[in-house]
């Protein structure tokens, strides 16, 4: 499932691994800018500078997408992304300075999203654990959501305890998440037993319930769960009855 990648702080730890440090924001905002202008520019021109198309390649190849992925995902031949970044060295050509700026815009679109990036590409597990996690807070057991996302029991555990994961794994837990989140385990087959039991792990381990976390921020390792303490979001008082029909008689 995944070891920890060397990556130095920059474009990709911000993209891949949440690092939202001085080094790792600073990188992406200036290169974000860069890229905007680059993709402005290219609306007027017949041609325009290879060059930022050139540096987005590169940004996109220490996120692990290689030419024939951005190929694929910006849907242009990946012979044109080589002849930007290496020119045709059977020809004897440079690298090319000018491009077409449709084909510019095309490439400089494509980010390094999870849906983009390649299934064994590894990015940091934390938003995967916490989503796991967070489940357990709702009653699922840990059999249950390792049964729905196919993995063994041992597998799970392992995956609670890793660094990065790889995005096919990061996007089961994604989709298991969006799944089951706000739906009550114990009308979805499982036993009041079983459902105490997961509360009372993740209350133990402090996993925080999923209305702690937001989608913009749940992947990001500087984030901080709101309100810390672990309720059943299903156990919420039962509404005054009583008291409401004892008002309405008034
Ligand atoms: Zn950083």
């Amino acid at each position: 499932m995944g070891g920890r990648p060397e990556r130095e702080h920059g474009y990709a730890q911000y993209k891949l691994d949440g690092c939202r440090c001085y080094t790792c924001g600073f990188a992406n905002a200036a290169y974000y800018e860069a890229r905007e202008r680059a993709i402005m520019y290219g609306t007027w021109q017949p041609f325009v500078d290879a060059a930022p198309v050139r540096e987005h390649l590169l940004r996109l190849r220490d996120c692990d997408m290689g030419l024939r992925r951005v190929a694929a995902v910006a849907e242009v031949d990946r012979k044109r992304l080589q002849a930007i970044l290496t020119g045709r060295p059977e020809r004897g050509t440079p690298p090319q300075e000018k491009v077409r700026p449709a084909l510019a815009a095309a490439v400089l679109a494509v980010e390094p999203t999870l849906d983009n990036l390649g299934g064994s590409t590894l990015i940091g597990a934390i938003g995967t654990r916490r989503r796991l996690q967070a489940l357990g807070a709702c009653g699922w057991p840990q059999a249950q959501q390792a049964r729905r996302l196919g993995w063994t029991d041992n597998n799970f555990s392992a995956l609670l305890r890793q660094d990065h994961v790889i995005v096919r794994t990061a996007l089961a837990v994604r989709g298991l998440y969006e799944q089951m989140w706000d739906l009550d385990p114990r009308q979805h087959g499982v036993d009041n037993q079983a459902y105490s039991r997961a509360l009372n792990a993740a209350r133990s381990n402090d996993w925080s319930p999923p209305a702690a976390w937001d989608d913009e921020t749940i992947d990001l390792p500087g984030a901080k769960p709101r309100g810390a303490h672990v309720e059943s979001p299903f156990d919420a008082p039962a509404p005054p009855a009583r008291a409401l029909a004892g008002a309405v008689s008034r």
